[in-house]
């Protein structure tokens, strides 16, 4: 059901429910500010700004002078995390040093710029290209966020040149991913169903789907911006659809639901945070009000019931500001009990970088996804933070890391 444009006083009402006794924003749709992914064009200077395309998000472009720019980027809707998204391109017809102030609506500067010639490889920007602006003053968290950034670009003529919060993933990037997986004979891929503007919800099922076969579940973005979160799903995917033993074996045993980008809409149309509905999905799990949410429940919980098949895992990725597992506090007997613990311990001896910053929950909350899958299926849960500046070389070695402990585990376990 959407509703758009509910009475704010009543979406604020806290509401509570018998499974859960702690409380819970209702998540009925909210309006959004559809952003338009256009072009900003300074005729007088030979400039060009834009956002126009998948991922793309600025929300205004003012001009200074002949080279200083303020780039604005506000969110789907408030209140909202700090996770403030920008992503745009920038053609100039001469050689130009420019610079760039970024700003936003409501929110500091959180991600570190990332550059790019193409679109496609980004690297992050030469850290003295780069100033903050009234710089926080803790390390680690909001605290440390500064009120804004400054870039330096060198742009040569004809130059585009990419800027963005992070690496662009857009669900067209995505689907691609999967239809290029080198297992393609390993796995089947399907749509769990349609997102509000209508994009597809694509999953894939690795190793065969047959009666009384366990299952496991594996979801990500959420949140858009998190693709730190998805890079490391990517690689733990990667481990299962691999030829070594252990692997096979898994897939003849088990099988594993797949659903890498959760909410295409918020991806594609740069959201910081929320779907087309504006809210935060990983707050919908137990009202089930939005598609997304709804849908994939809807295909895990039908196709694991009508194969009379166990939920032992449900893994989803995040990105924040470090690498952390959130998981629950163990209250019952779960379908594996022990797996989740264990597994984290055999990743963490793998890793050798010392203890793991694993955090259980105190309330095991249903309406985010890990809580959810541990009330509701039994399943051993974690939510998998991955820092949004971890470098991509460790997150992947983490998220391959994070597969062979899970498997090596699960075979000791599992009778
Ligand atoms: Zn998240």
């Amino acid at each position: 059901m959407l509703i758009i444009g509910i009475d704010p006083a009543f979406s604020q009402k806290e509401v509570f429910r018998s499974k859960d006794t702690v409380k819970e924003i209702i998540t009925l749709s909210q309006k959004i500010d559809t952003i338009q992914q256009r072009h900003y064009k300074f005729s007088n200077t030979g400039l060009l700004f834009s956002c126009e395309f998948a991922g793309g998000r600025i929300n205004n472009v003012t001009q200074k002078n002949d080279s200083v720019f303020t780039v604005l980027s506000s969110a789907e809707n408030y209140p909202i995390n700090p996770s403030p998204w920008y992503a745009f391109y920038i053609v100039s017809d001469r050689s130009r040093k420019l610079l760039i102030e970024l700003n936003y609506t409501n929110s500091k500067h959180r991600y570190y710029p990332k550059i790019s010639k193409d679109g496609k490889n980004w690297q992050p920007v030469d850290s003295a290209l780069v100033e903050y602006i009234q710089p926080g003053k803790d390390k680690f968290g909001t605290g440390s966020m500064p009120a804004s950034a400054k870039v330096t670009l060198n742009l040569n003529k004809d130059d585009t040149v990419w800027i963005a919060a992070q690496e662009v993933i857009s669900s067209k990037n995505v689907y691609e991913w999967i239809d290029d997986l080198p297992g393609n004979k390993k796995i089947n891929k399907g749509i769990a169903g349609y997102s509000t503007f209508g994009k597809e919800i694509r999953y894939f099922t690795i190793g065969k789907i047959k009666k009384n076969k366990p299952s496991v579940v594996i979801i990500s973005r959420q949140h858009p911006p998190e693709v730190t979160g998805y890079f490391a799903m990517q690689q733990f995917v990667d481990v299962l659809l691999s030829n070594r033993k252990q692997s096979r074996k898994y897939r003849r045993k088990f099988v594993t639901y797949v659903v890498p980008l959760m909410n295409p809409d918020g991806a594609d149309y740069g959201h910081w945070r929320h779907n087309a509905g504006g809210i935060d999905l990983n707050r919908d799990w137990l009202q089930q009000n939005q598609p997304e949410i709804q849908q994939v429940n809807h295909l895990i919980d039908s196709s694991t019931k009508a194969n009379n098949s166990n939920v032992l895992f449900f893994i989803d990725f995040h990105s924040t500001w470090d690498d952390i597992f959130y998981t629950n506090t163990p209250t019952k007997k779960s379908n594996l009990p022990g797996l989740m613990d264990a597994m984290l311990l055999e990743m963490e001896k793998e890793l050798q970088q010392g203890a793991l910053n694993i955090k259980p929950s105190e309330k095991n909350e249903s309406y985010v996804s890990k809580g959810y899958f541990y009330n509701f299926y039994n399943a051993e849960s974690v939510t998998y933070e991955v820092g949004d500046n971890t470098s991509r070389e460790i997150i992947d070695r983490k998220g391959r890391v994070a597969a062979q402990s899970f498997l090596k585990t699960l075979f000791k376990l599992y009778k």
